[in-house]
Parts: structure tokens; sequence; C-alpha cells
């Protein structure tokens, strides 16, 4: 059977979301493949090895090594090489964190191939496999098939959805030998240092997100205490962020944080593709004086108004 390997991402103590989530892509997408993970670490955890399982994988490389502690090019490369030997997947692939873009395109590149990278969807073209990427600030889709035996991709963050009732049983675990010297070390670690203010917009469930129609930074408040009332986080547009309404660390899109909520609410925007690519979510409702306002392409409830006359109605609905 063919199989795809997949790089798997650990963050905080647990397999990354974007992991799980491409795990569930590959399943829609690719039928009669087996799925093999690939799982490095000092101290492998059960949970991890189980989550994955659950979520598709048949057989999982658990390689618990010292060396592998942290991500390191060279050590990482070397034992994705090793297992790539034993198991020659049509493919390799990893949720296009920091990690997985620095690592697939150096596999690729160990197999003299070309790397396709963020991409957002996978067609079939009989026995090819098409890979999608937006360019040209996402207003356009590049397709693209690769050469070799061997695919290599990384996927972009928030691409796809978690499949929130996984039915996957215990995958098989499995392990290959492998070996550092001093010259795969060449690069040490020495700490992760948490940023001193982070705002964890890529977890949240619920996201109220103000554009330019919010008229300015106090005019936030309301946006907060929605939010809260709905159990979520904020979101905003380039537009608040460039004038400094609100942190840059609030911004969803392009160059902000990619989102996956399942509610996503979006008042005063209008819907440029530069914000709207950052955003999976299950239900967009979407409030804007102008009718003709590109967001409300995307939404699935709109409504034509004022934002600062809706959103107090919305408040005080929901405070019952
Ligand atoms: C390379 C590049 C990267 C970019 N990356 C990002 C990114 O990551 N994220 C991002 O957000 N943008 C990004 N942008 C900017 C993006 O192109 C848009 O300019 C931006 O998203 C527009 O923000 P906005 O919708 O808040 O403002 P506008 O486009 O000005 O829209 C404001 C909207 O509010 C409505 N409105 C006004 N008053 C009210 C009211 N009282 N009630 C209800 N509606 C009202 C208006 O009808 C209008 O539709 C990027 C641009 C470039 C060139």
């Amino acid at each position: 059977m063919k199989k795809i390997l997949v790089f798997t991402q650990i963050r905080e103590e647990k397999v990354e979301e974007n992991t799980l989530s491409l795990l569930n892509k590959l399943q829609e997408v690719f039928k009669d493949v087996e799925i093999t993970a690939a799982l490095f670490g000092k101290q492998i955890k059960e949970d991890w090895i189980q989550e994955l399982g659950k979520h598709g994988v048949k057989k999982v490389y658990a390689i618990n090594a010292l060396e592998l502690e942290v991500y390191l090019s060279r050590p990482y490369v070397k034992t994705m090489l090793e297992i790539i030997k034993e198991t020659q997947p049509m493919m390799v692939i990893a949720s296009g964190m920091v990690y997985g873009e620095d690592l697939i395109p150096r596999l690729a590149v160990h197999h003299g191939v070309s790397c396709a990278q963020r991409v957002v969807d996978f067609t079939l073209d009989g026995e090819d496999i098409l890979f999608h990427t937006p360019v040209r600030d996402d207003q356009a889709i590049m397709i693209t098939k690769l050469k070799g035996e061997i695919k290599f991709a990384t996927t972009r963050t928030g691409a796809f959805f978690i499949n929130e009732n996984p039915t996957g049983g215990s995958p098989e675990i499995a392990s290959i030998d492998v070996s550092f010297e001093p010259k795969d070390m060449i690069v040490s670690h020495v700490e992760i240092k948490k940023a001193e203010r982070t705002v964890n917009l890529k977890d949240a469930k619920v996201i109220v997100a103000a554009g330019r129609g919010v008229g300015g930074k106090d005019n936030f408040q309301i946006i907060r205490e929605l939010a809260e009332l709905l159990g979520g986080e904020i979101g905003a547009t380039r537009a608040c962020t460039d004038v400094h309404w609100i942190e840059e660390t609030y911004e969803i899109g392009q160059t902000g944080q990619s989102v996956s909520p399942d509610l996503y609410i979006g008042a005063g925007i209008s819907g440029a593709p530069q914000h709207m690519s950052g955003i999976k979510a299950k239900t967009i409702i979407a409030i804007n004086t102008d009718e003709g306002a590109p967001i409300f392409n995307y939404a699935d409830y709109g409504i034509v108004g004022d934002m600062h006359s809706i959103l107090p109605i919305l408040k005080k609905k929901l405070e019952g």
C-alpha cells in the first residue's frame, strides 16, 4: 500500500492542531493510502502517539533521542532521511509551522527535487497530485505537479479543519537506528523564550473582529465585551493595527495570524483577500454599512447596517 509520511509537530506538550487538521485533509483526499507519522523528542509521550492514531495514523516512528529534544535541522533531517529510506512514501509532508518549513525543503533538496510550500488544497489528476498554493497576495491560486518518486510539501497554517470526532485506533509503533556525530550537532539549542504578550487567536473557537469601520481605539471596547460574552477572542484587520488602534498581535490575515474558529464575526471589515485568506471559519457573520462589501461574499450571515448600533443590540441579547 502507498504511504504518506507526516512530520508531527508538538507544541506546548500537545500534537499541534495543524498536524491534526492535515491528517484529516489527507484522509479526505487520499483513499487507500497508509498514513505514517514521524514523531521525535527526548521523551515522547504515549498520549501523542495515541492522538495521532485517533486521527488516522496507522504507524508512528517514535524516535527518542537527546539530540532530538528540540528542532535542529541536521539531526532532524538525518532521522527523517532514515525513515524515508525505510518507508519509501509517495509523499512527505508537514504543516507549515516554522520547523516543517525548514525541514521539508531540506529533505526535498536531498532527493534532488522541488517542494510545494504553503499548500491550501490537494486534488488528484489521475495518479498525479495537484498542489494548490495561493500566490499574488492570495488573489490567485497556483496549481503545480511535482516530479520525482517522492513528493515533498508543506501546508499553510489554518488551511484545513480538524476532525472533531476522529475514529482511528491505536497505531503501530516503529523505530529506526540513528546515531549522531558532532558534525550533526553544529547548532546547539539555548532556550525558547516565550513572547511577553501572546494572543492565542489560532485556538479561539469564537473571534469577534473589527475593521476600519470601528472608527477608533476606544470603540474596541464593545468588541472586547462581545468576545468575552461569547467566550472568544478579538481580532482586527491591518487597517486597525497600522494606526495602532490595537496591537499587531490581533491582526488576522496574510501578514497576521491564520485562524480557524467555529464562529467569526467581522464588523466594519471590507473583506480584502489579504484579510480573508487568514480565516477558515465554520460560520462567518459580517456586519457592514455597504451592501456591496466583498466580505458578504464570504459570509454565511450578513447584516447591512451600522456596527455601532448593531453590536450593542447583540450584546444586550447575549446578556439575556
Ligand atoms: C502585502 C499585503 C499584506 C496584507 N496583509 C493583511 C493582513 O494580514 N490582514 C489584513 O487585515 N489586511 C492586510 N492587508 C491590507 C488589506 O489589503 C486591506 O487593506 C485591509 O484588510 C482593510 O481593512 P478593513 O477592512 O478594516 O478596512 P477597509 O477596507 O477600509 O474597510 C472598512 C469597511 O468598514 C465598513 N464600515 C465603515 N463604517 C462602518 C460602520 N459604522 N458599520 C459597519 N461597517 C462600516 C466600510 O463599508 C468598509 O467596507 C495587506 C495588504 C497588503 C498589500
